[in-house]
């Protein structure tokens, strides 16, 4: 059915490669392109052997917009899964701009010396991909994607109106490892290190990092301690969804977690900027990274669940409803199908599924588009099929 390039060869590059191969009659020919081919050729040839599919594999630097036009001219797909950094969100779009390439991301741009996630990049592309007939979809992981999935859903099929959303983010897994993230640490340490936002009665109220924070219940998991974090699907969905009157995000951290994560800012390791060190420019957060665990390496001890949801207050009929909407993902299975571990997984599997949406013509219009832009109902019916099956409670204390 469809020609995808994928760029990115890592953990969540990976389960995508996984996922397409599973899924071979929507996706007849793929390619694999990253920095490094060799990451490439190690994902290829285990493709081989658990499915005998095969990968054609690429070198390419994605921040060289002639690279990647060289790439795609020669390989000539219909879509490119963006699974790269946030770093390299527009070259690979203005390179699709320019060979006429549709266009699937997991993350929103991010400046490399600005710590500051916005769609506002991105935004202002609707013009050109609307001209030139192509569609961009993008935060098609899990948090960005699945959690604003579940809330077109929800707002789709159980409310008049959503008024109150708080999605939780719970990892609950353990990898055996005193500190390690779980995805691209520079990317994950940006994130979490920042002042802490959330809307409320049509405005932003900053807040400093991790300042508000509860136990929260989580099924089959129980209390975890759960913090207000920024995270960039609310921007979209507070844009999409104007009845909300409060939306917020909330991510588990253990105190081993914290307590390493405020040395590493007290000793100046999380810095973006570049030190002299040696006669020689480094940026401290890139050094940490060479040196912490690679988080394509921690799925083989690791043991537990994630799970992610939305839980939301709103009316329904008049009267006020509440909802939760959740998955839970086990590391250990995330690993035993794809070499990788949960949070690898449970964004290279909806990832996979946007791209299907797209080459099914489910979810292709011109212009650029927030996940919840599209109709959630197929790509819910798939990620039942895919390995993230979702539970429903109503009525329920959301505790938030
Ligand atoms: P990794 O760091 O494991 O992998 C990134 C891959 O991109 C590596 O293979 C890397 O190459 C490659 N890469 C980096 N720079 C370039 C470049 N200039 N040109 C070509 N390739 C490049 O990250 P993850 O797999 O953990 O994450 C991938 C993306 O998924 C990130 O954008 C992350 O923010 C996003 N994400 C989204 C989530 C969601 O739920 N929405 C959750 C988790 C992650 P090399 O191997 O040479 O370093």
């Amino acid at each position: 059915m469809g020609k995808v390039l994928i760029i990115g060869a890592g953990g969540v590059g990976t389960v995508v490669a996984h996922k397409i191969a599973q899924n071979r009659d929507v996706f007849t020919e793929v390619m694999l392109a990253s920095r490094t081919k060799s990451k490439c050729d190690v994902i290829a040839s285990d493709l081989k052997k658990r499915y005998d599919f095969t990968l054609q594999t690429a070198q390419v630097d994605a921040d060289s917009v002639p690279e990647l036009v060289k790439l795609f001219k020669s390989f000539n797909p219909e879509l490119v899964i963006n699974v790269a950094l946030p770093y390299q969100d527009l070259t690979i779009m203005d390179a699709c701009l320019e060979c006429g390439v549709n266009y699937l991301d997991t993350a929103n741009y991010e400046p490399k010396d600005e710590a500051k996630f916005e769609y506002k990049w991105q935004w202002a592309y609707q013009d050109k991909f609307k001209k030139a007939g192509l569609t961009a979809i993008l935060g098609c992981g899990f948090d960005p994607g699945v959690t604003s999935i579940f809330t077109a859903y929800a707002a789709k099929h159980h409310f008049d109106e959503i008024q109150y959303l708080d999605i939780v983010d719970c990892n609950a897994g353990d990898h055996g490892k005193a500190f390690a993230t779980n995805f691209n640490p520079e990317i994950n340490i940006r994130e979490v290190t920042q002042k802490g936002k959330y809307w409320e009665n049509g405005k932003w109220v900053e807040t400093e990092p991790h300042e508000i924070h509860k136990p929260l219940n989580y099924p089959e998991i129980g209390a975890k301690e759960s913090y207000v974090i920024y995270h960039e699907e609310l921007e979209s969905l507070v844009k999409n969804y104007p009845s909300l009157k409060r939306a917020r995000f909330w991510m588990t951290f253990g105190q081993e977690y914290l307590t390493h994560l405020r040395v590493i800012q007290n000793i100046g390791m999380a810095r973006i900027d570049e030190v002299e060190y040696n006669g020689q420019k480094i940026v401290p957060i890139q050094f940490l990274k060479a040196v912490l665990p690679n988080p394509g390496d921690l799925g083989e001890n690791y043991t537990g669940w994630t799970s992610i949801g939305c839980r939301i207050r709103g009316l329904k009929d008049g009267k006020e409803r509440t909802y939760y909407i959740y998955n839970n993902c086990s590391h250990e299975k995330a690993f035993e199908e794809t070499g990788t571990q949960g949070v690898s997984y449970t964004t290279g599997v909806p990832a996979m599924i946007g791209a299907m949406m797209f080459l099914k013509g489910e979810w292709r219009k011109p212009g650029v588009f927030n996940v919840e832009e599209f109709n959630p109902d197929p790509f819910m019916q798939q990620l039942n099929i895919q390995g993230l099956p979702w539970n429903e409670l109503f009525d329920i204390n959301l505790e938030v």
